[in-house]
């Protein structure tokens, strides 16, 4: 199925998202963690997507084992380190694997900055998908602007190409003020940026994760989350449980905001994504 005609609707959505193995040696662990979150039978789930190695190579694999599974796959792809050639084999195989959704990402520019040179930008690839056919195709988008962006309307600007370009429906990076993205989204509907948007919520369950989020995103914490991890970094079974809380508390107001799709970064953490599930069982149970 397609996730634009999942997300489209005015019920709520929840998603999931795994991320593939490094080595060959950690696939079952993944397949294990991937099963048991196939199991809550969320509206789809996301497989990310390494620029190199074992975590592209398992992409497609892990993303066609949750179709059989009953749930919805959305295989991530990016381009920065790509060639066009290898992007075509990738996109014959996702089709030969009956995956119907992607997220076209450009990825991160490597440390050592070399890079086939063949795309720049996530556009371009959204673009490419558009003309190959057959797939719902998502992008990236930056409540707070991505960390390249001279500007928060620079980015907008950047986005706006990409939903031309043939982007569908977006996820956001993480947040962790709600108010971040209804500022994000009020200024997307000045810009006339109609497609849906899917709220990403990181929920933080060690202190340590906190280090690698600010440092890759650049996120705003609030002092409201920061008590906590003060309070709680030293003490990993109240960090992971504070940590579900302070998610479960934003996915709630999301969708009494009218926000009707959230997608849950839970890193392979079956307990994770079930624990919040259980909390709003009764508000995404259809009506
Ligand atoms: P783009 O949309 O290309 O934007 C990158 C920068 O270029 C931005 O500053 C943008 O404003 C600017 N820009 C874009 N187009 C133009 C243009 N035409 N002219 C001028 N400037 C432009 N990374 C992975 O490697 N694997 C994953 O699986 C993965 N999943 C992700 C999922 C989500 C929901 C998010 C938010 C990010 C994910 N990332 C992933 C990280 C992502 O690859 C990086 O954030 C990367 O730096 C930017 O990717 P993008 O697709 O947003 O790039």
């Amino acid at each position: 199925m397609k996730i634009i005609d999942i997300i489209k609707g005015g019920n709520p959505r929840l998603s999931f998202e795994v991320f593939p193995p490094k080595t060959d040696a950690s696939f079952e662990a993944v397949m294990s963690a991937t099963a048991e979150i196939a199991s809550l039978s969320p509206s789809y789930m996301s497989v990310t997507y390494g620029a190199g190695g074992g975590t592209s190579r398992y992409t497609a694999e892990i993303a066609e084992k949750i179709q059989n599974m009953g749930v919805t796959p959305l295989a991530h792809l990016s381009c920065i380190s790509s060639t066009k050639e290898t992007v075509h084999s990738l996109l014959c195989d996702l089709r030969a694997r009956g995956i119907e959704n992607i997220l076209a990402l450009r990825g991160d520019i490597p440390k050592e900055g070399k890079v086939p040179g063949e795309y720049r930008y996530a556009s371009e690839l959204t673009e490419e998908i558009r003309r190959f056919g057959g797939f719902c195709i998502g992008g990236a988008c930056y409540p707070e602007g991505h960390p390249e962006s001279a500007t928060g309307e620079a980015d907008i600007d950047a986005l706006c190409i990409k939903v031309q370009a043939g982007c569908e429906f977006l996820t956001t990076q993480m947040f962790f003020d709600n108010n971040i993205l209804y500022n994000f989204l009020y200024r997307l509907m000045r810009r006339g940026v109609e497609v849906p948007v899917v709220a990403g919520i990181m929920p933080v369950t060690s202190a340590a994760q906190i280090k690698r989020i600010t440092s890759i995103s650049g996120n705003t914490l609030p002092q409201r989350f920061l008590r906590l991890v003060d309070r709680y970094g030293d003490n990993p079974a109240a960090m992971k449980q504070a940590g579900i809380a302070y998610a479960t508390e934003q996915v709630i107001d999301l969708y009494a905001n009218g926000i009707n799709a959230v997608h849950i970064y839970s890193m392979n953490k079956p307990d994770v994504a079930a624990a919040i599930q259980r909390n709003v069982s009764e508000i995404i149970r259809p009506l």
